[in-house]
């Protein structure tokens, strides 16, 4: 681990949003946990330090003003890898493979985008999934409005109480809302955009960029990564 410098001494700073369960969200305790969160932790370990996770919007993670501004040393945050945000940050190698998913109330009729003309869609301001059904919408001239909202504790409020009338974020966590809350939501489409994660570092942080990717090969390895996986994510 020789040669990763860090901006606060004893520790590897992570930005993120929350709550994005199962990736991090606080747990009752109200310590973040979660899939990303371990996988993270297992980075610190590995240079000898602790994580410390900084909750922040997520515009500031993926547009790379926080990673430069020294407010973390690293992004987790279930963040897609773009080509677009590939231009502000340098990520990781991928350690999830995600799509988008359209959840709605149990009982509700809707399978498609195209059922939805007249009705309210909820998003999650700045995500993947705003940009996915944003473009949808405008190809396929549909009658839909995009409601925007500032993380997904409020989207999935929404939702659960009919202010909009279907949303769209990345499946597991529809997944991880669906077992938290029996019987509420289902997930009416999947929209297979081939997503992956990444962690991200700031734009030339070679060191620790190299420092997260043999961290993750390790993990998957040496069954570190099913390991977590099989407790966030399931079989
Ligand atoms: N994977 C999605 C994206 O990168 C959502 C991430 C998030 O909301 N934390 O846009």
């Amino acid at each position: 681990a020789g040669g990763v410098s860090l901006v606060k001494a004893g520790a590897l700073t992570t930005c993120t949003h929350l709550p994005y369960a199962p990736f991090q969200a606080k747990d009752e305790t109200g310590k973040v946990v979660g899939f990303d969160v371990e996988l993270i932790d297992l980075v610190a370990k590995k240079l000898g330090v602790t994580q410390e996770i900084v909750d922040t919007p997520f515009e500031g993670i993926k547009s790379g003003s926080d990673l430069n501004a020294g407010k973390c040393d690293v992004a987790a945050a279930g963040m897609t890898i773009t080509d677009e945000r590939k231009q502000v940050l340098d990520f990781s190698d991928p350690y999830f493979d995600a799509t988008q998913a359209l959840a709605v109330l149990t009982g509700s009729s809707v399978k498609t985008l195209e059922e939805l003309a007249g009705k309210r869609v909820g998003v999650q301001g700045g995500t993947t999934g705003e940009e996915y059904i944003k473009t949808q919408v405008e190809q396929k001239g549909l009658n839909i409005e995009v409601v925007s909202f500032r993380d997904l504790a409020a989207q999935q409020q929404a939702l659960a109480t009919n202010q909009v009338e279907a949303a769209v974020n990345d499946l597991p966590v529809w997944n991880e809302y669906i077992k938290n809350n029996p019987g509420k939501v289902v997930v009416a489409a999947g929209f297979d955009t081939g997503e992956q994660y990444g962690f991200a570092v700031k734009k030339g942080n070679a060191a620790l960029l190299q420092a997260v990717n043999e961290s993750l090969a390790a993990a998957r390895s040496d069954g570190t990564y099913d390991r977590i996986y099989a407790t966030w994510i399931g079989a």
